[in-house]
């Protein structure tokens, strides 16, 4: 486990976008922020942008999140806990495709990625926090590191194989009782997308959608020069950020040790992205995965695989696909990316390797 991390969070966002004074995009209408998918989302629209796109974004990211969200009591996904065992449960389109979505990326990443993790997220509590505070300064009452029999337990109900899928009813039958859904990996990727695609058929030209770090640029600057998006330094306060990564009309997105933790007794830091082959958070050197890709959905699945996987079987699965790349940050301070991102380190505390 990682020791003595010094982490502090201050502010909700995993990456930072470095706006845009010097980089020549056009002023925002002003950026509007709620708390909707257990986040601070925040979206920007440029030029065109209308107080009824920011409501129409709103209400769509609302309504993702009555879906897919599993504390929310009463939501398709909660229907589909409750039935586990039970019965198959017919769900909305969207739904149905995220879950299949889910499950492809958990046959791509040979489980490291698997969308059943639920009972495993519920037995280590982890992830329950408000983002807005800060978990050193109000660091939960009795953070519990499960017991092997409990962990093993709850092992025996995470795999992805026992979902079973109707697409011809767009139903839903989690085979055993006691199994869950969580598709905190996935679905704020989704959402982002969704707030794209409203962006786009309201014709507003550029706008950047921001929800709690997970991020997607739509549209070109005013003078074509790229995005800068930073990336959070893992070790350091909210909003200070270790590089710059370089993107045009893409998706980057971050998971990371910071996240969602908690420091127990020991000192050990316990987050929120567990293996499902051992019940721990998955525990391999790496502090964060940023990925980069055109769909935010492909994005956040993705860095959440590869932060299972690990550096060596991550990168391979990103190099295996056309549309994805990434950046892996160490916990011995080494930074590691794929050939294809346009990445600058700006933190000399971090020593970037060669490609
Ligand atoms: P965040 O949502 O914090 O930005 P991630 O996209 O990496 O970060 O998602 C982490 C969330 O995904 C956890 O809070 C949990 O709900 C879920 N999760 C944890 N481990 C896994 C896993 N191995 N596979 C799929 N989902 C996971
Ligand atoms: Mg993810």
């Amino acid at each position: 486990m990682i020791r003595n991390m010094h982490l502090s969070i201050h502010t909700p966002c995993a990456l930072i976008l470095i706006l845009c004074a010097f980089i020549g995009c056009s002023q925002p209408i002003a950026s509007q922020s709620e708390f909707v998918l257990g986040t601070v989302c925040t979206i920007t629209l440029y030029d065109k942008g209308k107080p009824q796109v920011y409501r129409d974004i709103f209400d769509r990211l609302r309504e993702i999140d009555n879906r897919m969200s599993v504390t929310i009591h009463g939501s398709d996904i909660d229907r589909i806990n409750k039935a586990a065992g039970i019965e198959a449960v017919k769900v909305h389109d969207d739904l149905f495709m995220v879950i299949e979505q889910a499950v492809h990326y958990a046959r791509l990443s040979e489980g490291a990625f698997d969308p059943t993790v639920g009972p495993l997220v519920s037995l280590w509590g982890i992830g329950e926090e408000n983002p807005w505070e800060n978990p050193r300064e109000n660091p939960r009452e009795n953070p519990q590191v499960p017991s092997q029999d409990e962990i093993d337990n709850v092992l025996a109900l995470i795999n992805w194989q026992d979902v079973e899928l109707d697409p011809v009813n767009r139903t839903v039958f989690l085979m055993k009782p006691g199994m869950a859904l969580d598709l905190g990996g996935i679905a704020k990727g989704y959402a982002a997308d969704e707030a794209a695609a409203i962006i786009k058929r309201a014709r507003i030209p550029r706008a950047i959608v921001d929800l709690g770090g997970n991020i997607l640029l739509v549209g070109e600057k005013r003078d074509k020069s790229l995005w800068n998006v930073g990336l959070q330094n893992p070790l350091d306060n909210r909003g200070a950020y270790l590089g710059i990564v370089r993107v045009a009309e893409k998706s980057v997105v971050t998971s990371g040790v910071y996240e969602r933790y908690f420091v127990a007794q020991d000192g050990v830091l316990y987050h929120h992205i567990f293996s499902p082959s051992n019940g721990y958070p998955a525990n391999n050197g790496l502090l964060s995965v940023t990925v980069i890709s055109s769909i935010s959905m492909d994005a956040d699945a993705l860095s959440t695989a590869v932060f299972v996987l690990g550096y060596e079987r991550g990168r391979a699965l990103i190099e295996s696909l056309d549309d994805a790349e990434a950046v892996f940050v160490f916990d011995d301070m080494g930074v590691r990316k794929t050939f294809g991102v346009n990445f600058a380190l700006t933190d000399d505390d971090y020593l970037l390797m060669p490609d």
